[in-house]
């Protein structure tokens, strides 16, 4: 049976917006130790702006077109960002098949061709050679045409302003390592990482690579800690549900994401989970 106190608890979490799905939960967040997170959408806003056009062989707007006609399979904010750069909109119709590769990208039959959009992995994958050697600040989309280089787009994020307090936050709440897991490029995952002190930062994951890293970081635990991890949902479902305490993002979240978290930050605010652990600390000293 959970101690009354734990409701009180509870109510106090959900009073600053963050929806703890049981007592259990409330006892673990109080030993966090170790928090891992996603970089889209969880320590960056999650809403990318195209900054950079660069075509080969054809023209901007054809290039800006096929990735955004190929990228209508995917709901990833790299892919919204895109497709509001296009405008005016294209004709749907150019579009006859298409499907979304997780932690790689897209592809798509357009105008009747085979469009491929994503990142360097996924051209590597398909064996087409992107360029190389500008280093632009952002996440570069590169785009292929029948197997052909078509060239690439950067698209950039801003990291929240709620990023650095709460990551601050959680190390005086008594957390003892912060870790990024990205499937972003490692140059763009460890520019954010710096920036806002993490201990660990690892780059180019799949969905997977992810779940191995987490396997890891729970292995590597001491005593009585406990792990979190906290996430969007997208791309990292089954990290959610492996952690000892999964945090979804209620706002940007996937629905899927929501059920399947432990814990829901209802805004999206990273600062409430450092309030949520101070909080948890408190109700378990007064159970005990
Ligand atoms: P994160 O860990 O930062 O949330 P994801 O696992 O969601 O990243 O995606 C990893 C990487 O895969 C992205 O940084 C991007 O390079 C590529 N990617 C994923 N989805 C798409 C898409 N729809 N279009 C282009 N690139 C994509
Ligand atoms: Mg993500």
């Amino acid at each position: 049976s959970v101690p009354l106190s734990f409701f009180g608890g509870i109510g106090g979490a959900s009073r600053v917006g963050v929806l703890v799905k049981g007592g259990n939960y409330l006892e673990a967040l109080a030993k966090t130790g170790v928090v891992v997170m996603d970089k889209t959408g969880t320590l960056t806003k999650g809403s990318f702006a195209v900054t950079r056009i660069r075509p080969v062989n054809c023209s901007e707007q054809e290039l800006l077109e096929w990735a955004a006609l190929a990228e209508q399979f995917s709901s990833h904010p790299i892919s919204l960002s895109i497709r509001a750069a296009c405008r005016p909109a294209p004709d749907q119709s150019r579009v006859t098949d298409g499907a979304e590769i997780a932690g790689h990208g897209v592809k798509a039959v357009v105008d009747g061709r085979t469009v491929l959009a994503g990142n360097e992995k996924w051209m590597e994958v398909n064996h087409i050679r992107a360029a190389q050697g500008e280093k632009p600040a952002g996440t570069v989309v590169h785009v292929a045409v029948d197997g052909a280089y078509a060239g690439y787009l950067v698209v950039a994020d801003q990291i929240k302003e709620s990023a650095a307090p709460a990551l601050k936050a959680l190390k005086e709440a008594g957390v003892r390592r912060t870790v990024m897991l990205t499937g972003d490029d490692p140059a763009v995952a460890q520019a954010v990482g710096q920036q806002l002190g993490l201990d660990q930062v690892h780059a180019g994951l799949l969905p997977g690579d992810k779940v191995d890293w987490v396997e890891r970081l729970l292995q590597e635990k001491r005593p009585g800690e406990q792990l979190v991890f906290v996430g969007d949902g997208i791309n990292d479902a089954p990290v959610l549900s492996r952690a000892d305490i999964g945090v979804a993002m209620g706002a940007m979240g996937s629905d899927a994401a929501i059920e399947a978290a432990d814990v829901v930050l209802m805004d999206d605010d990273l600062s409430k989970l450092p309030v949520a652990v101070r909080i948890a600390r408190k109700t378990l000293a007064i159970v005990h």
